[in-house]
């Protein structure tokens, strides 16, 4: 994966006292050839290659102690520029209700967005309306109204005989008169772009002034999705990208390029199909994430959905601190069940990626966390403070305790000194971006 490849280049970075010119332009040769694989705009890999390269080759990195972390922290500040920079929020009307055009084509995701995007407006204690305005497709009516019947949000439909935008007129006028402060509408998608798509859009367009059009593309179509994108974007005044199914995206290409592209922000992404599958986009995390230090902030916002808010700052402090103990993590892992699938939060947490590599083909089970469970419940309180006095007899006693191995031990211990590595180079990281102005 791309991840992978950019951690390898890195590791030979990080290893060198002192780094020459050569040494750069080889690791730029190489996160060159891994965006390119990585299917990425070739215009966008060569801007942003050639903006790493000036910037790592300049006397402030090559005389630094740590030249391979400066290149790291080059190529993460240009990876976050790329993706747009900081957050870009969803639109909030003036005058409420906020209208907010769902569009793509078809299978992009439009219809299932539309009900996941209603339950976080929910979260932030709004009052979403959904609108039925797929008049084309049979059963699009009906699969918006099972959404709403599952999240508990009402949908405004009128059969399929009505044109959409009377239909989204009239949704309008209900949402005024129940107290709607958002209105979803979710319109007809195409298998191609064609000049009838276009024109029912650019009809609801100009017949609603929506405060946001935001275009829904599948991530997993790469280049094609940028491709789309664009187009749409020429004829349509597009305010977002949804980027779907970037679960099922190994390569990333079309999040990485699309915003570059287009000049659209992308505001969130899809990560299932699970309804509360939808993340707010934050290109600082994106660009952590693809380098392989995990996506701390991201994990404990998931935390404080379903962890009590105190824990969880709690938690983040210990992030930003680098004190995150064994009891901490044993604590966590019990926590972390609940968030959702193991692969994926495991993927956010600092170090563990690599830990999925090393497992590489196995899946993380259940059962592998139990034992690690069991392994620190073994431990005494002062072996789970601090790790550096379990020596071999311990280790031994350990292992006994909690029916695995010698081997194992180590291979956990071994796991969690890298992860607080991390976690130092996280928490030093931001601190410096903090010195700068910036939000880590
Ligand atoms: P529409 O034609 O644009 O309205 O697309 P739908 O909302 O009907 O979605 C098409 C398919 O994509 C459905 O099977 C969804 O469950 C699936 N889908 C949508 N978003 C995601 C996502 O983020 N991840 C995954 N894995 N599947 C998704
Ligand atoms: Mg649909």
């Amino acid at each position: 994966s791309l991840a992978s490849k950019l951690q390898a280049t890195f590791q030979k970075l990080r290893g060198k006292g002192k780094l020459t010119e050569d040494d750069v332009k080889q690791a730029m040769r190489e996160v060159r050839i891994a965006l390119l694989e990585a299917d990425v705009n070739l215009k966008v890999v060569k801007e942003f290659v050639e903006k790493v390269r000036e910037r790592a080759v300049g006397s402030e990195v090559l005389q630094s102690l740590t030249p391979g972390q400066q290149v790291i922290k080059i190529v993460n500040d240009e990876l976050t520029a790329l993706m747009g920079g900081t957050q870009s929020r969803l639109a909030q009307a003036a005058k409420p209700p906020t209208v907010v055009l769902m569009v793509g084509l078809q299978g992009a995701g439009k219809t299932t967005t539309t009900g996941k995007l209603g339950l976080q407006l929910v979260k932030m204690q709004k009052r979403p309306l959904l609108v039925a305005c797929d008049v084309y497709r049979p059963a699009a009516i009906k699969q918006l109204q099972v959404l709403g019947e599952q999240l508990k949000i009402p949908v405004f439909a009128m059969g399929d005989q009505v044109r959409p935008v009377e239909i989204a007129k009239a949704a309008i006028e209900h949402a005024r008169v129940h107290g709607n402060d958002y209105v979803l509408v979710d319109t007809a998608g195409r298998l191609h772009i064609d000049d009838q798509l276009m024109q029912e859009l650019k009809d609801l367009d100009e017949a609603l002034h929506p405060s946001e059009t935001l275009l829904v593309v599948d991530a997993m179509t790469g280049q094609d999705a940028v491709n789309v994108a664009e187009s749409f974007h020429q004829q349509l005044q597009i305010t977002g990208l949804i980027l779907t199914k970037l679960d099922g995206d190994t390569r990333g290409g079309a999040a990485l390029s699309v915003r570059s592209v287009t000049g659209c922000p992308i505001k969130y992404v899809g990560m299932g199909e699970k309804l509360d599958a939808l993340e707010p986009f934050h290109p600082d995390r994106m660009a952590s994430r693809i380098l392989g230090m995990g996506d701390v902030l991201t994990l404990i916002e998931k935390a404080q959905q379903s962890i009590d808010e105190k824990k969880a700052a709690e938690m983040e402090k210990k992030f930003r601190r680098a004190e995150f103990t064994l009891d901490d993590f044993l604590d966590q892992l019990g926590q972390v069940r609940n968030l959702g699938p193991l692969d994926q939060i495991l993927g956010m947490l600092p170090g563990m990626g690599k830990m999925k590599q090393q497992l590489s083909g196995v899946e993380v089970s259940d059962k592998q966390i139990s034992r690690v469970e069991a392994i620190i419940r073994s431990m005494t309180s002062k072996e789970r403070q601090e790790p550096k006095v379990i020596d071999a007899s311990r280790k031994r006693r350990i292992a006994k305790g909690s029916g695995t191995t010698v081997q194992e031990v180590n291979r956990l211990l071994k796991q969690f000194e890298d992860m607080q590595k991390m976690m130092k180079q996280f928490s030093g990281m931001a601190k410096k971006m903090g010195k700068k102005g910036k939000k880590g």
